[in-house]
């Protein structure tokens, strides 16, 4: 079981597949306010890098689950690296209907809401781990420009202009489901040069270490289009922010 090969190697440097940063990940669990001992969840959990490093800095304990063979190798790579390793566990498997056997205080889901099919059903997902009280977090994008016309919403990877909603639609549709949102941090377009533009030189230097891979020529096609294609749509149109969310 695995993920399309393609995220597999664009994103195989990369420590957050998303367009969050290092510096916007540690606000984020200093915003939280986590107390050490804190029990978290989360699904889709990449790399690790979030786990990992609040179990660095706020002492938290936690359990990903990811999909990715490479990233959740990855992350207990890094666990090891940082001395956490005794702290958190990262699980290689499908996330979809994964529930916690012991209740959690914070359930993340952070940039792969399609695991639950979308928001509504993620948070549904993550509220059967969830403590009384506890945090939900969901990182996600939304328009930061509304997008023209169908072919924009296209450009930037979505398919349709329906896919998101534009920030205060976002946050008023988390309330329309339930959920105060009780902190939020955004990316912003350094964030997300840090995520898209990164994947370029792992592309190029996949490529010339793998020049007679099948699947050379689809790394090639993208990593010639990506560039413009990324300047033109994804970093004019799309914002991306993790919410922090608790039931009402
Ligand atoms: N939360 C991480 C990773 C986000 S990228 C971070 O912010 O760095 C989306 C992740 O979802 C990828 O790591 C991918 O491998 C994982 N994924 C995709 N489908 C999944 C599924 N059904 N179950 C578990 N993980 C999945």
């Amino acid at each position: 079981m695995d993920i399309p090969r393609i995220f597999n190697i664009t994103e195989s440097a990369h420590r957050i597949h998303n367009p969050i940063t290092p510096e916007k990940l540690a606000t984020l669990g200093l915003a939280l306010r986590l107390e050490p001992g804190t029990r978290m969840l989360d699904l889709g959990s990449g790399s690790g890098e979030m786990l990992c490093t609040w179990a660095r800095d706020h002492d938290i304990i936690g359990t990903g689950i990811d999909m990715s063979q490479l990233f959740t190798r990855q992350a207990r790579l890094r666990a090891e690296e940082l001395g956490v390793d005794e702290r958190v566990e990262f699980i290689h498997g499908d996330a979809a209907g994964y529930v916690s056997a012991e209740k959690v205080d914070v359930a993340a889901c952070v940039g792969a809401t399609w695991i639950g099919g979308g928001i509504s059903g993620t948070l549904e997902l993550l509220s059967r781990s969830l403590r009384a009280k506890g945090i939900i977090l969901i990182g996600e994008p939304y328009w930061r420009k509304f997008p023209q016309t169908e072919d924009v919403a296209k450009g930037c990877l979505a398919n349709s202009i329906s896919d998101f909603l534009m920030l205060p639609d976002l946050l008023a549709s988390f309330g329309q489901l339930g959920y105060d949102v009780v902190e939020m941090v955004l990316a912003d377009q350094d964030g997300w040069d840090r995520y898209e533009a990164a994947k370029w030189l792992t592309m190029r230097r996949w490529l010339e270490a793998n020049p007679d891979d099948e699947f050379a020529k689809v790394v090639r096609t993208q990593l010639t289009s990506e560039p413009e294609r990324y300047s033109a749509y994804t970093r004019e149109y799309l914002g991306w922010g993790v919410f922090a969310l608790m039931p009402r």
